[in-house]
């Protein structure tokens, strides 16, 4: 039943398999992981919000969820490869969601580092992106985030061209980025890091949250504690683990449902 259903999800699994290049289908395995993570944390919006890759040794090519399928049954086969504007570039019995694909786009042209790109609507992110002061230094976690953070003021729900460049201006050469009203971005040069990043935001959006819902006067890290953190940005970005924590998190993926990497 398991295989029946997982099979029915894929794009024909060993096809696509043999017809990717090897660095390819790594991509596609950490691509499919992180769609799974996002689900097993509870950080999925039904079928709304994506996390995108670049093909390895392409500059335009891109792997995106097919649209209308929830992030617990992507697979590294039924991902589908789209070139820049979010046109199918290989067979697939799936499509994606253009519109969706329209903030992934731009940061991936406008940044040659961002191989992967991971928006999420979470509350909790959605929750702090309302705030006017936005992330506040409350937490450890949140130290990670505020040491390479942008903000984007919200548009509205359609990413026209001019809103394109607004937004990869105020990105800049950040790796977190808080839309406004609306979410929780990061970017990084692999999937693992995207997903440490972003699981670091929203652990500190979370305790923001939890803090201010406590009623108690908080207590903010001191202001020469973040010019520090600032300072090291890379440093301390780096030392976020993407790649000591991402191994552990796909042995903790095959426990439960390997089909991912199908
Ligand atoms: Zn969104």
């Amino acid at each position: 039943m398991q295989n029946d259903m997982t099979n029915d999800l894929n794009n024909s699994a060993a096809t696509v398999k043999d017809n990717v290049s090897a660095a390819e289908w790594q991509m596609r395995v950490d691509l499919a992981a992180c769609y799974r993570l996002i689900a097993m944390y509870g950080w999925d919006d039904l079928v709304f919000t994506h996390i995108s890759a670049r093909v390895p040794d392409t500059e335009d090519e891109f792997l995106i969820n097919p649209y209308g399928l929830f992030f617990e049954e992507i697979t590294a086969s039924n991902l589908v490869k789209v070139n820049q504007a979010g046109e199918k570039v290989a067979p697939s019995k799936y499509d994606i969601n253009p519109a969706g694909f329209t903030i992934h786009s731009a940061v991936h042209n406008a940044r040659d580092d961002a191989h992967c790109v991971l928006h999420l609507n979470t509350s909790d992110g959605v929750a702090v992106s309302a705030q006017t002061e936005g992330l506040l230094p409350l937490s450890q976690q949140s130290l990670f985030p505020l040491s390479n953070l942008a903000y984007h003021d919200y548009e509205g729900v359609a990413l026209n061209p001019d809103e394109k460049a607004r937004l990869v201006a105020d990105l800049g050469d950040a790796n977190f980025m808080i839309l406004r009203n609306h979410g929780l971005l990061t970017c990084a040069s692999t999937v693992a890091d995207a997903f440490l990043f972003m699981y670091i935001m929203q652990r500190a959006c979370e305790v923001q949250i939890k803090a201010q819902s406590g009623g108690g006067n908080l207590t903010h890290i001191p202001p020469q504690i973040l010019a520090g953190i600032q300072a090291a940005s890379k440093e301390v970005t780096r030392g976020a683990g993407g790649d000591i924590a991402w191994p552990a998190l796909l042995r903790k993926l095959r426990r439960t449902d390997p089909s991912f990497a199908e």
